[in-house]
């Protein structure tokens, strides 16, 4: 008799039907988590990039070699990022 085993579990149905259905039962939701993880991660890694790219900013603002109009354009540049960033975080 052919046997139709589960490649996430491993149990062995004798229907390919009943695998089916015991996949989408037990499996399909495990793996929508799975993926919901991961694009987490992957935003957690973007705020930390852009809060790393504020920082970049603002040390640049303080560099003696800049007018006072680039300096204030940069301040307006890191603000513009900044609240960017809080409404990302918000919308978590
Ligand atoms: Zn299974």
């Amino acid at each position: 008799m052919k046997e139709y085993k589960c490649k996430y579990c491993g149990e062995v149905f004798d229907k390919p039907l009943l695998l089916a259905q015991h996949v989408r039962a037990n499996h399909k939701r495990a793996k929508t988590r799975e993926k919901k993880g991961v694009e987490k991660e992957k935003q957690a890694e973007q705020i930390d990039k852009t809060v790393e790219a504020i920082g970049i900013l603002k040390g640049l603002q303080a560099s003696p070699n800049l007018s006072e109009a680039e300096k204030k354009l940069l301040g307006e540049v890191a603000l513009r990022i900044e609240a960017l960033l809080t409404y990302t975080q918000k919308s978590k």
